[in-house]
């Protein structure tokens, strides 16, 4: 019988240089943890791929945009949808995009630059009621040019509050982006103002309603869940190419 024949006892010197210097393993794993290691080697995080963000400008209009190349990212919603929280969360910085509870601060498109190639950019945010006629029709014209018009867009980030999902003009942002093969994220903001169940059972059913949208794809997201702002934020890297 041949059996046990692998399990040769290590030559002793070999053992005992193995048990004062066990092999670190831990480059091995991706996501998982040697025991008695800190959460993240040398405690460093990992790297937030967006924390370069910086303003560049805002412009009214699309005469005064930055060169149409490279790589951008758009984000849009209606007004008060929690997308300033948004930017600010995924670039991990706290005031990149002015958070305000007076609904329609943004309306301007607004760039935010991670480099020289590639962008943020904070769509107007509409469904703002206080304005009028006139100023609701000029942001239209200039979503509907940025949206038509620039080459460099590689996805559209879509918050929707998650306690009024799919709005008209959410479906008219989803149906444009379906229309266009443009990759879109939708992002169930403010989850965290539903029970977890109630969250999920939200998320199922706008994706039942969103079945055959192939370049959609649809999360959770909350100020106070890091995890999904880390999905978000790959998602949203993956997109730029970074
Ligand atoms: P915007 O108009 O779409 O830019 O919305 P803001 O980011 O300014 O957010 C609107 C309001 O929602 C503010 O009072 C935020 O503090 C709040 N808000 C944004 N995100 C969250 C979230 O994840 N959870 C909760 N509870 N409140 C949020």
């Amino acid at each position: 019988m041949i059996i046990g024949s692998w399990y040769l006892p290590l030559p002793r010197k070999l053992a005992t240089l193995a048990s004062k210097n066990p092999p670190n393993l831990g480059h091995l794993y991706t996501n998982c943890r040697m025991p008695g290691q800190a959460k993240h080697a040398n405690n460093r995080k990992p790297r937030n791929p967006l924390q370069n963000a910086h303003f560049v400008l805002l412009s009214p209009d699309m005469a005064h945009v930055p060169p149409d190349e490279g790589f951008e990212v758009a984000f849009a919603g209606r007004s008060n949808a929690g997308k300033s929280s948004a930017i600010n969360a995924l670039t991990g910085q706290k005031s990149l995009a002015r958070t305000s509870k007076t609904p329609g601060r943004t309306q301007a498109l607004v760039f935010f630059a991670l480099d020289d190639l590639r962008r943020l950019v904070d769509l107007p945010g509409y469904g703002y009621a206080k304005v009028s006629a006139s100023v609701k029709k000029q942001w239209h014209q200039t979503l509907d040019s940025f949206l038509n018009q620039r080459q460099a867009l590689r996805g559209i980030v879509l918050l929707m509050d998650i306690r009024h999902p799919l709005t008209e003009f959410d479906q008219q942002m989803i149906e444009w982006c379906h229309a266009q093969s443009m990759p879109l994220l939708l992002l169930l903001s403010k989850s965290d103002k539903l029970s977890k169940g109630a969250a999920h059972a939200t998320l199922q059913q706008v994706n039942r309603t969103l079945t055959g949208y192939d370049k959609t794809t649809t999360q959770l997201f909350s100020m106070q869940d890091t995890p999904g702002i880390e999905q978000a934020r790959l998602h949203i890297a993956n997109w730029l190419e970074i």
